[in-house]
């Protein structure tokens, strides 16, 4: 309410308002070609099914980094060519705040991250956040108390107030065991991405040392760390990488306008161009370089 978190369909009502744009919602772009100086996107209606092909004399595609990387690869034809990817890697470890130990609790508390912490160790920075448990839900605690449900709820109300949530995040890096692939789908079947993600165990060993480095600071605030809860390869869902902006000239990658190599003028404008992601969240970076794309290219169809 009250703008006072950023949505897309705020920017969107700004842009609604120039007259020389034109928004064509509910429809599912399946692939781009270049001809000459045009270049022709293909998509269907949502409602009703209808093939539809827009023309313009750039395309900036912004479909999120999975999104993006199947279309590319699609109008590509560049099945069975493996791409990085890249997602931070995260942990979630639940924390009895003892100073909250007989205090009442402030009700109005904000419910998204309430503190974030930045630890710097050589050559890299660990991010954590830290969340009240208010923000979630009670009843998915109460079955994990070998109590009856009535005497749990009473239990987790006095001890909610005491929780404290980190989510800790660390950076990420192109390797060549985190690939994506687009195969062919057989016999009429949908175009398919496959992801392949594993860390090294070298990563993985840096991943817990900085965890436990993190916890080390949070106890000395009192801070008692319950359990480390590991969600899974790609489960903070910060994707980026795909064709990155590299230091040498590659195929599958973007020059420094973000402009797709081995196209004229085709521009990626979300994490697809991050050539690795630092542990804090991605989107305002993210938001960042959307924008200098959309500055750089009409300056250069000025
Ligand atoms: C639960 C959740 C929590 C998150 N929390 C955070 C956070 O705290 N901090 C943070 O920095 N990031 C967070 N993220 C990540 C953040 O949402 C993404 O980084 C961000 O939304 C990516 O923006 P984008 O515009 O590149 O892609 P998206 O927001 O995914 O937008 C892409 C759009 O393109 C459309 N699209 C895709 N393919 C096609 C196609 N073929 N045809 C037509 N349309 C298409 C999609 O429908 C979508 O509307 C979170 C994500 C989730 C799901």
């Amino acid at each position: 309410m009250d703008r006072s978190v950023y949505r897309p369909q705020w920017t969107l009502a700004e842009l609604q308002a120039a007259p020389n744009f034109t928004y064509a919602s509910r429809r599912f772009v399946h692939a781009f070609e270049e001809d000459g100086d045009r270049v022709r996107v293909r998509s269907t209606s949502i409602d009703g099914g209808t093939e539809e092909c827009h023309e313009g004399r750039a395309l900036v595609i912004a479909a999120g980094t999975l999104g993006t990387a199947w279309l590319v690869l699609r109008s590509l034809a560049r099945y069975d060519t493996p791409v990085p990817i890249l997602c931070n890697p995260y942990a979630y470890v639940p924390t009895l705040n003892l100073g909250m130990l007989g205090r009442t609790p402030c009700d109005r508390r904000y419910s998204l991250g309430q503190l974030t912490a930045i630890v710097r160790v050589p050559g890299r920075i660990i991010q954590a956040q830290v969340f009240s448990y208010r923000s979630l839900l009670t009843f998915k605690l109460m079955k994990e108390l070998p109590l009856a449900y009535r005497e749990s709820l009473r239990l987790l109300r006095l001890l909610v107030p005491n929780f404290a949530i980190l989510g800790i995040h660390h950076e990420d890096r192109p390797s060549p065991d985190k690939l994506c692939v687009l195969r062919r789908g057989e016999r009429g079947a949908p175009d398919r991405l496959e992801i392949q993600y594993r860390p090294s165990e070298e990563e993985v060993r840096m991943h817990v040392a900085d965890e436990r480095l993190v916890l080390r600071f949070f106890r000395r605030l009192r801070c008692v760390p319950l359990r480390t809860i590991r969600p899974g390869h790609g489960a903070s869902l910060h994707y980026a990488g795909t064709f990155p902006i590299p230091a040498s000239e590659r195929e599958l990658t973007c020059d420094r306008d973000s402009r797709l190599r081995g196209t004229r003028a085709v521009y990626l404008a979300d994490g697809s161009i991050f050539p690795w992601i630092p542990p804090k969240g991605l989107t305002f970076n993210l938001m960042a370089n959307a924008d200098r794309v959309g500055t750089r290219l009409a300056e250069l169809l000025a």
